[in-house]
């Protein structure tokens, strides 16, 4: 039988402090049901105050309901000289409806001789009697132990003497947090080992780390090996400074390398989905190389890669990117022969013979001679093969479009675009205005074709590259534009090349669009289905 890792996640809390991070309450309950469904066992919402934001999740969070989720609220020791029962704080924390409460309180003896000038003996007084009021209200409390390692290697016995503090205050667990992120792995390693010795079976050990030495994953891996059974972090590894441990690396570790429980096979198999989701919801584009849930992270490029992964998978990836709900990416460039185009035509459900893909191999030699790439151009490529099988239908014919880009005396950029285009028999002309020439046909196009594909105003453009080619040229060179779109679930790219930097972008647009109405993505619109069926083309 598998041991079991519980995974404490703090997103909501530590995440936040990171740069730009702000989430509405509603935003909050949304990612805390998307971590209760990946399986995590405890979310920490934050401090129940009386700040008007934190009452309003608190009350919220009263009323939603988890599978596998418990709420913890955070929060300190009481003040020195003040009573548990007396402090405000405390007080909050015990009426709280979170049924576990998670306090941090000091452990480093420097800090509370520089700091908060308290004394030692009073500090551990502040550390029981706080747990122990909270324990008295019924709460589960965990002890988050603020500084640990710094203070294990300035005065490992006075560290020591906090953590028994909190144990006879009636801690379930005592949390080691490394708060400055200043330890390495070898240092996590020998505490924790001493400290999961030195208390015992009574209590168990969690670990809390930060990534300022980019040690965050591994540092709370080798803890669990030592015999911490918590895990706390957060999704995608937000928050301040260089970010807190990043549960999304640390659970596939846990579980599929070393052997541990933390969730279910098909709660794990959401974890790509759920890092993406919380991106989104946090307005954070989602890391290409991060490990297990990137884009890139299953990307192989080459004919010998790709033809190792068709015959035997493992001769080149580290894991079956299934188990973590990834995919494999199959990478197009000019390595790569029929069998990559055949293994990615399959892949996107379309059959390609021989012949075909040797056409699609000729035709992207000779695109990627005149500067197209398609390695980031999946959207692109995509239609390619359509075309090539023959089965492509464009989503409109165009007649003419044209921007215009007007400076005026004082000192204002007025762009305008005019598009005239034909939908389904029917002749369209829009015109819109935007920030610059490529937004402004965007809108017009959206405007004029987004009735009949209602799907398009899903889609998001959320990033746009531009790269000059052949720079000797100057002016005259060659411009390549990458546009990378979304629409909430899926993201992909589009490509498009030409001397002028608005027909590249024209194309890149036409083509991010275009790609977005491919079958498999129409269907996870969010719109009702009855609307999707109409949008998706015959
Ligand atoms: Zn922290």
């Amino acid at each position: 039988m598998a041991e079991q890792v519980l995974l404490y996640d703090t997103t909501l809390r530590d995440g936040m402090q990171g740069e730009g991070m702000s989430l509405s309450v509603e935003e909050k309950v949304r990612v805390a049901h998307a971590l209760d469904s990946l399986g995590v066992h405890l979310i920490e919402a934050g401090f129940p105050s009386s700040n008007p934001k934190e009452e309003a999740l608190f009350a919220l969070l009263a009323n939603e309901s988890f599978d596998s989720a418990d709420v913890a609220a955070f929060g300190m020791t009481r003040r020195r000289g003040v009573a548990a029962d007396q402090d405000e704080a405390l007080r909050l924390l015990a009426d709280c409806f979170a049924p576990v409460c998670t306090l941090v309180g000091k452990t480093w003896a420097l800090h509370l001789e520089k700091v908060t000038k308290v004394d030692p003996d009073e500090n551990l007084a502040m550390i029981e009697e706080s747990l122990a009021f909270l324990r008295s209200q019924g709460k589960r409390v965990i002890y988050d132990a603020e500084h640990f390692f710094d203070g294990y290697r300035h005065d490992p016995e006075y560290a020591l003497r906090c953590l028994r503090a909190a144990v006879d205050g009636g801690a379930e667990n005592v949390t080691l947090c490394d708060t400055n992120g200043s330890s390495l792995p070898n240092q996590v390693a020998d505490a924790t080992e001493h400290v999961v010795s030195a208390l015992g079976a009574g209590v168990a050990v969690g670990i809390h780390t930060h990534d300022d030495a980019g040690c965050g994953v591994a540092n709370s891996i080798v803890a669990i090996e030592r015999g911490a059974r918590l895990v706390q972090g957060t999704m995608n590894g937000y928050g301040e400074r260089c970010g807190n441990a990043n549960l999304v690396t640390i659970l596939p570790a846990l579980q599929l390398k070393l052997g541990y429980e933390c969730v279910s096979e098909d709660q794990l198999a959401r974890l790509t989905e759920t890092s993406h989701l919380v991106d989104e919801i946090c307005n954070v584009s989602p890391d290409g190389n991060q490990p297990y849930v990137g884009k890139n992270a299953f990307a192989h490029k080459g004919g010998m890669h790709v033809a190792g992964i068709v015959r035997d998978a493992r001769t080149f990836e580290h894991m079956d990117p299934a188990a973590v709900g990834n995919d494999r990416e199959l990478l197009i460039s000019e390595l790569s022969g029929k069998g990559t185009v055949q293994a990615r035509a399959k892949q996107r459900g379309v059959q390609l013979d021989e012949a075909a893909a040797a056409r699609v191999v000729d035709r992207v030699k000779e695109l990627e001679h005149r500067g197209f790439q398609f390695e980031a151009a999946d959207g692109s490529f995509d239609l390619l093969i359509k075309k090539e099988t023959g089965d492509y239908e464009p989503l409109f014919r165009l007649e003419s479009w044209r921007a215009i880009v007007e400076k005026r005396e004082d000192g204002r950029v007025v762009t305008e675009a005019t598009i005239k285009i034909w939908v389904e028999g029917e002749r369209y002309i829009r015109t819109a205005e935007g920030n610059g020439p490529v937004n402004a046909l965007d809108r017009a196009l959206r405007s004029a074709i987004g009735e009949t594909y209602p799907h398009l105003r899903d889609i998001e453009l959320v990033n746009f590259k531009v790269r000059i080619l052949d720079e000797t040229k100057g002016t005259g060179a060659i411009t390549r534009v990458l546009l990378d779109a979304s629409d909430g679930t899926d993201t992909w790219g589009s490509i498009g090349v030409s001397e002028n930097i608005i027909e590249a972008s024209w194309d890149a647009l036409v083509d991010s669009l275009d790609a977005g109405m491919l079958p498999r993505r129409a269907e996870h619109s969010r719109r009702p289905a009855a609307t999707v069926e109409r949008a998706r083309r015959p």
